[in-house]
């Protein structure tokens, strides 16, 4: 299949103030985010015309930036406005959303207190697949050698660029192996996560998620935590052992791209997924994709959640059920 590049494609692109042309969008060579990881991003989901959870990825971007350093010359309400306008223009329904932001090239050094920051939000589609069947089956991941660092030794909690070097380099020899993702341990030595989403473990029932002290503590991971505990599951965030693979029954990851995704396998250990991966799947889609979709799907669920259930302020919602 033709690869679509990304700088040749229709549309328009947010870039630092207004919509241009896609082909448009450019930004110099000699850009300090380019050379020296300035940047951060945010991925986001469009499901209906909708992004999911908007501002809490603003926040985040805003937050991402602090934590290097940089201030985005754009409030959280003008950030969330700049990606509506994108999805709007382009008349996008099941979307990714992309911002971006990036020291620009005022100075090329190390030090780069005067650089300009400028911020860009692209989006394309992104179809709303819900093929329950195909998902099932679970992925493939193999381990790391390389592993998530210690939050004094880079600054782990923003969604920085530079963090996904090593992201990029463990996917690829995943890939290379045959495998869809890798599995990142941490610092110590402990389960951290898949090289773009949260990793949760079932034994005898319980849910097991490793603490977010050293990788995102993300979006879709607080969410469906937040469900699991709404259909009465426990949840144990702690530190989690490579040996405890031996006894887990079923493993899944969480992430913004993936959703819900169940793991068959990794390395030598084969998971299937049961009954606690299917509910969650099935929460997760009846929140972000409505009852419709998710009531077609396997009949797994008994107590799914309503959409409004898990967006009001009060203690049983997603977000603030967790820390
Ligand atoms: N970890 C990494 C490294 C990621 O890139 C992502 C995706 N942003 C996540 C976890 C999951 O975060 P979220 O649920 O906020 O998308």
């Amino acid at each position: 299949m033709a690869i679509l590049p990304f700088d040749d494609r229709d549309g328009v692109i947010w870039f630092d103030g207004a919509l241009v042309p896609w082909r448009d969008a450019r930004m110099h060579v000699l850009s300090h985010g380019l050379h020296y990881a300035s940047c951060v991003f945010e991925g986001e989901r469009v499901y209906g015309g909708t992004i999911f959870q908007l501002r809490q990825h603003t926040e985040r971007l805003i937050n991402s930036g602090k934590v290097l350093g940089f201030s985005i010359p754009y409030s959280a309400d003008a950030i969330d406005a700049a990606c509506n306008a994108v999805v709007a223009a382009q008349g996008l329904k099941d979307a990714y959303v992309r911002p971006v932001a990036w020291r620009g090239s005022e100075m090329m050094a190390v030090s780069a207190q005067q650089t300009r920051i400028h911020l860009a939000v692209a989006a394309w589609e992104w179809p709303s697949y819900f093929n329950p069947e195909a998902r099932l089956k679970g992925i493939r991941l193999k381990l790391s050698k390389w592993r998530r660092p210690a939050p004094d030794t880079a600054p782990t909690t923003a969604k920085a660029a530079g963090l996904y070097m090593i992201c990029t380099l463990s996917k690829h020899e995943a890939e290379a192996a045959g495998y869809h993702d890798a599995l990142m341990l941490d610092y110590r030595g402990l389960i951290a996560e898949a090289t773009g989403a949260n990793i949760f473990l079932v034994q005898d029932g319980k849910i097991h998620t490793p603490v977010p002290d050293c990788f995102l503590d993300g979006i879709t991971r607080q969410t469906v935590i937040g469900l699991a505990r709404a259909r009465g599951f426990e949840v144990i965030e702690r530190q989690i052992r490579l040996d405890e693979l031996g006894r887990t029954q079923e493993v899944f990851l969480t992430g913004t791209a993936a959703e819900v995704t169940p793991v068959g396998e990794i390395d030598d250990h084969r998971f299937t997924p049961g009954a606690v991966t299917k509910a969650l799947i099935e929460d997760y889609d009846t929140l972000v994709r409505g009852k419709t979709a998710a009531a077609s799907a396997s009949g797994v669920a008994e107590r799914s959640p309503s959409r409004s259930a898990i967006s009001s302020s009060g203690k049983s919602s997603a977000r603030s059920s967790v820390a």
